[in-house]
């Protein structure tokens, strides 16, 4: 992900929480998001570069629905502004009045809902064969500004705050089948390793000697470590580093 593009998640978000549309506030918000995409193996490594706030689309508390003629015009506009960029999927936000909130309903997790949209969006499956993009920033007010760091909740999950406000990154990967069925990787158990983290280049799982050309080496010493499981994600969203540990 790149700066740009977290900056722009959280800004989207927080107007459309703190001011809304102007006259109703807590409300969702909605925009495409460019970046890149680069296969290896079975890993895809998927770089979020840009994104837009779709200023027409339907706001509201509990939903949001973006006109697809807005789309198709961002879509085109895109392709002359920076024609290396894919139109990879798009971002929306969840507003919750407070903490207790979102964490008794999971507020961070795609609803049944948008999972439906996001397989049903057939422009954007023809535009990502292999497989668009979803992701969600939740936001909600704290009673006080909290010290903390960034945590990442499971690989596809992230949270942080941000003055009295935390946000939860939630993202989602389409890919097709064996059947050519198009799936999504879920909520939880995801293959999708969210990384906000690409400024540490070295990850605590994987050691690489630069310069010997013989790739990553798993730290047995680390293996199982900190996020277990013992799988590797196949797609990195957002961000670079991917996790090679086996
Ligand atoms: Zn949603």
């Amino acid at each position: 992900m790149s700066d740009r593009f977290l900056e722009a998640a959280i800004m989207g978000a927080i107007e459309a929480y703190c001011h809304g549309d102007g006259f109703q506030t807590e409300i969702e918000t909605i925009g495409p998001i460019w970046g890149h995409r680069r296969i290896s193996g079975d890993e895809h490594i998927i770089f979020l570069e840009r994104l837009a706030v779709s200023l027409s689309a339907d706001r509201q508390t509990d939903s949001v629905t973006p006109k697809a003629e807005a789309t198709d015009l961002m879509a085109e506009v895109m392709e002359r502004l920076a024609p290396e960029l894919t139109l990879l999927g798009d971002f929306h936000s969840h507003p919750y009045k407070d903490r207790a909130t979102v964490e008794r309903i999971k507020g961070f997790e795609f609803s049944p809902g948008d999972f439906n949209a996001f397989l049903h969006d057939d422009d954007l499956w023809d535009r990502n064969p292999a497989g668009p993009v979803m992701l969600v920033v939740t936001i909600c007010r704290l009673n006080r500004v909290h010290d903390t760091d960034g945590k990442q909740l499971r690989f596809n999950v992230w949270q942080f705050d941000l003055g009295e406000f935390r946000f939860w990154i939630n993202v989602c990967v389409g890919y097709l089948d064996e059947q050519g069925q198009r799936q999504h990787t879920g909520n939880k158990r995801s293959n999708v390793w969210l990384d906000l983290n690409s400024r540490f280049f070295n990850q605590r799982r994987s050691r690489r000697d630069l310069g010997r050309g013989d790739g990553f080496h798993a730290d047995p010493h680390l293996d199982g470590e900190p996020y277990g499981e013992g799988r590797s994600p196949l797609w990195t969203a957002l961000g670079l580093r991917p996790h090679r540990g086996q």
